[in-house]
């Protein structure tokens, strides 16, 4: 089984990915936590690659690439192989982040990701958890952590809101696969939500 969290900057998505991990784990179930960008070694040098230094290194096509191949790598080394050891892997972000900030933030470019995607992943989750969020409590929240790589935090909340709509479009667009939770509320509240959601999935 294959769940992806997605969600604005801020909106808490890494935290719940990591306590639905504890609450399957503790349920005695084989769980693989990754994160995109990165998720293997490779794809994790590709992460820095994109993630630091001059925001405008690459083109936004070169951007693209670069995130594709870092998924790529993800999946035929870490995802595939856990998912086909009949393992749980929880993802922080996939291919819908890369539909909407290398989509939308640098030109129109959601074609060009979706032909990417369809030629060298051709893959979906089986379930995308979809933390919606204010965009203001959402950027707070993601300013005020520390030690992050955030070269894209000066999008500012004009950006974050298109990014939220962005995420309530894919959750239309694939609604076998999308589920939106009110990330609103406290950690508890939202973690109880997700973890039932998948219990039922995995029923
Ligand atoms: O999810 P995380 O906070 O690790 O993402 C790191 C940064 O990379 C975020 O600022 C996010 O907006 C950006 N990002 C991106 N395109 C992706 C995935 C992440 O611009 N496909």
């Amino acid at each position: 089984t294959f769940i992806t969290f997605e969600g604005i900057d801020g909106s808490g998505k890494s935290t719940q990915a990591r306590l639905l991990a504890d609450h399957l784990r503790n349920a005695g179930r084989d769980v693989v936590l990754t994160r995109e960008p990165g998720g293997s070694a490779g794809a994790e040098e590709i992460r820095s690659l994109v993630l630091q230094g001059d925001p405008d290194r690459w083109s936004a096509e070169t951007e693209i690439l670069l995130f594709t191949a870092a998924r790529r790598d993800h999946l035929e080394k870490t995802i595939q192989p856990a998912v086909e050891a009949g393992q749980i892997v929880i993802c922080d972000r996939f291919a819908d982040s890369t539909r909407l900030y290398q989509g939308i933030t640098r030109g129109d470019l959601r074609g060009v990701v979706d032909q990417l995607h369809s030629l060298m992943i051709g893959r979906e989750p089986d379930l995308t958890v979809i933390i919606d969020m204010d965009p203001t409590t959402g950027l707070s929240r993601a300013k005020g952590r520390e030690g992050t790589e955030e070269r894209f935090e000066d999008f500012g909340i004009a950006l974050q809101q298109r990014m939220r709509a962005g995420f309530l479009a894919l959750a239309q667009e694939f609604p076998d696969r999308c589920v939106v939770i009110d990330g609103d509320r406290d950690i508890d509240a939202v973690a109880a939500d997700v973890a039932a959601l998948v219990e039922k999935r995995l029923a």
